[in-house]
């Protein structure tokens, strides 16, 4: 029998993991620059914790939960997203006693049971950051820009943002029964089953992505029509805010995200490349989760950033793909030369250039032949005089090109072969 991977997971082969490799380190650079310190939390958690701050109706605790129950008769679920437990863990290890602001990120798995395509998995993964304890719109101001910074230093000329503003509970309340009134007569045609999730969540009509849906919320109220002063107001700044930093965006009504813990600001990034699963990213504002997870009212901001999403829609001009693997592959070309090989690779290392030799005691071509299917970008070859003169051939696998080079100025040469 042949396993294979799981429906909707996916392995990260070796001519790949690069790509990730890149995508990683770039955000890790980058929000570290910003003062962002990671945070690393378990795969699974208590389930409590994601119904409590996703919402029953999401469709994240409705129907894609990975939930288990453990031997110990504990209910735990793979995580599905990286706020919540995020946040479990800076309550529990009291990281707002010390600072009134905390800047996080993370690098994580999510699961979820969802109908396998083109960008969406059971097994995906996120980037993300949470910037927990201010109020100010400078703050989302600061967690989209960070996005959009990454994006264009991944590659994206333009990442334009989709922006939109929920409100509070009460404007929150009033939309719901504008929304309801609207889609009334549609409803009444509709199976006991959707109608009961349209009523338990109207604003996922907004979101939906069936034609028929989309058609029938032509012309519905919108929830600008209801904000508050201090939202409208929130909103306004944290415009001002993104035009003085030069990023672009659109306020896009449609966007209301699938998780119910959003007040004020939500947002995504998307690509069109991507096809139906079109956002990059999405992000926005929680200023009520810590306290629905038992914690005092702690204003905070975050987004979660998809890393397969990113790198398809990067697949078109991927110049990381370019890169080689490999800098050196260094060959012996006679058994007298074996050590040298072996100590000239450990040398080149250890001045941060990567290296390869023979183990297998292969002849000199098939030595060179092996350079060139691992894609070196240059063989170093030791004969009998390089051995003697403590020089090396230096041959560029691209274009055959071969000079000789002494052994102190390897680093130097093959810098200026690059
Ligand atoms: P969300 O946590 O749903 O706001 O998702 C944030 C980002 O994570 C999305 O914009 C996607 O880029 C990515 N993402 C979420 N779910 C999946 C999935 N099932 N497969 C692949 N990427 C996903």
């Amino acid at each position: 029998m042949q396993f294979q991977a799981p429906r909707g997971t996916h392995d990260v082969l070796p001519s790949e993991s690069h790509r990730w490799q890149y995508l990683e380190r770039t955000f890790a650079g980058l929000v570290e620059l910003y003062g962002y310190r990671e945070i690393r939390t378990p795969a699974f958690e208590d389930t409590e914790l994601f119904v409590r701050s996703s919402g029953e109706t999401s469709d994240i605790v409705s129907k894609q939960m990975y939930t288990f129950i453990d031997k110990g008769g504990r209910s735990v679920t793979l995580k599905p997203e990286g706020t919540a437990p995020s946040i479990r863990s800076y309550l529990e290890h009291h990281l707002g006693d010390a600072n009134q602001i905390n800047r996080l990120w993370y690098q994580t798995q999510i699961f979820r049971y969802e109908r396998p395509q083109k960008g969406r998995y059971r097994e995906a993964h996120q980037l993300g950051i949470e910037l927990i304890g201010s109020p100010s719109p400078l703050a989302d101001a600061e967690v989209i820009e960070l996005t959009v910074r990454f994006y264009q230093t991944i590659g994206f000329e333009k990442p334009t943002v989709l922006l939109n503003s929920l409100g509070r509970e009460q404007t929150r309340a009033q939309f719901r029964t504008a929304i309801l009134k609207h889609a009334a007569s549609w409803l009444k045609d509709q199976s006991e089953e959707d109608r009961a999730r349209a009523e338990r969540n109207p604003l996922r009509l907004l979101d939906s992505k069936s034609p028929e849906i989309q058609a029938m919320m032509q012309g519905s109220a919108q929830i600008s029509d209801f904000l508050e002063d201090d939202s409208r107001d929130h909103f306004r700044a944290l415009q001002n805010h993104l035009d003085g930093a030069g990023i672009s965006y659109r306020v896009a009504p449609e966007i209301v995200r699938g998780l119910d813990y959003y007040t004020d600001t939500v947002f995504e990034v998307q690509s069109e490349s991507l096809g139906a699963q079109s956002a990059l990213c999405g992000g926005g504002r929680y200023d009520n989760l810590i306290e629905q997870l038992g914690g005092p009212p702690t204003a905070s901001v975050g987004v979660a950033l998809g890393i397969e999403r990113a790198l398809i829609a990067l697949e078109a001009d991927d110049e990381q793909n370019q890169t080689p693997l490999l800098e050196a592959y260094v060959v012996a070309a006679f058994e007298g030369a074996r050590c040298d090989a072996l100590q000239l690779a450990r040398e080149l290392r250890s001045d941060g250039i990567s290296a390869q030799c023979d183990l297998d005691r292969l002849s000199l071509r098939a030595q060179v032949k092996q350079a060139d299917k691992l894609q070196a970008r240059f063989a170093l070859i030791i004969g009998e005089s390089e051995l003697a003169s403590r020089t090396v051939t230096v041959k560029r696998l691209a274009d055959g090109h071969q000079i000789s080079s002494s052994r102190e100025d390897l680093p130097a040469t093959l810098k200026a072969l690059s």
